[in-house]
């Protein structure tokens, strides 16, 4: 990915843990490298088309002059999102904050904090069989929408299925739904667990009827396994249901441990 890089913006603020940090102020410095496709500007040498670094340093400096932290963890944290959400066509920062005044009481050149921070590729499953299941997955696709840490790109037609897992039960309405996110994979399980909890959804059998069940799927190249959070879905490769319509809008991604697309992945069920 291309790059605009930013180097020593220097920002005078109130940053820090002592009191004579936030009583007087020192400098920091930011280094910013902000990874954006800068082709299309640069061919057509139009700005409208690239992001303006003259307005992200102004940007940045506004914003840590006036958010006052004590770390500059949480400098970094914050500031790196407020720049992905104010300017959309950065995919990913590295935001690197230097405080070269630190008060250490020992010769040192510079302290600083560096993150990477960007918006990551996400499906989800979505499914319903209670009440209006339509209602239920359009207004989980809504309520992503609505949320500026996602950026919803595709959603699969919503398609009629059979009940999986022995429970006798009404037929599914399932689709999928590709995003961006700002959120780690628990963060995004989070906030799929509240648009659930919104539709009423109750866990009482196991695999039973639900008015709304949202799974992460692929999550980027991730794979993790915790108590809280299997990725990719643990039994997705098994499920037509979930297959079928990830394939209508991911038939290339592929599954990081199988190494297959998810349109072989179908074939295969
Ligand atoms: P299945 O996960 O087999 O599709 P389910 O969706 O009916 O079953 P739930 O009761 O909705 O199961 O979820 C139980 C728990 O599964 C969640 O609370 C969550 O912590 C965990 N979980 C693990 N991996 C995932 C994932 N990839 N997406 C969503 N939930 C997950
Ligand atoms: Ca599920
Ligand atoms: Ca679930």
């Amino acid at each position: 990915m291309d790059q605009i890089i930013i180097e020593d913006l220097q920002v005078f603020a109130h940053h820090g843990v002592y009191r004579e940090e936030t009583e007087k102020g020192q400098n920091f410095y930011l280094n910013a490298v902000l990874e954006t496709d800068t082709r299309n500007a640069g061919t057509l040498d139009d700005l409208g088309l690239s992001t303006n670094y003259g307005e992200v340093c102004r940007f940045l400096d506004e914003y840590v002059k006036t958010h006052t932290c004590r770390l500059i963890e949480t400098v970094a944290e914050t500031a790196a999102e407020a720049l992905l959400l104010a300017f959309p066509l950065i995919r990913r920062v590295t935001l690197e904050v230097r405080k070269p005044e630190a008060p250490i009481g020992l010769p040192f050149r510079s302290v600083s904090v560096k993150i990477v921070r960007g918006w990551r590729r996400a499906y989800l499953s979505c499914g319903s069989n209670m009440g209006d299941r339509r209602a239920h997955l359009d207004g989980a696709v809504a309520q992503l929408r609505a949320d500026e840490k996602c950026r919803v790109l595709r959603v699969s037609d919503w398609i009629e299925t059979k009940p999986y897992g022995g429970v006798a039960q009404d037929d599914f309405l399932n689709g999928a739904v590709a995003l961006e996110t700002l959120y780690t994979p628990m963060m995004l399980l989070e906030k799929l667990h509240e648009i659930e909890a919104e539709h009423h959804r109750e866990r009482t059998v196991h695999w039973g009827p639900r008015t709304l069940d949202l799974d992460i799927l692929l999550y980027e190249d991730c794979v993790m396994c915790t108590e809280e959070l299997t990725i990719p879905h643990a039994d997705m490769c098994r499920r037509a249901f979930v297959l079928e319509p990830l394939a209508q809008i991911a038939p290339y991604e592929r599954h990081p441990l199988t190494g297959m697309t998810i349109e072989k992945l179908r074939e295969e069920l």
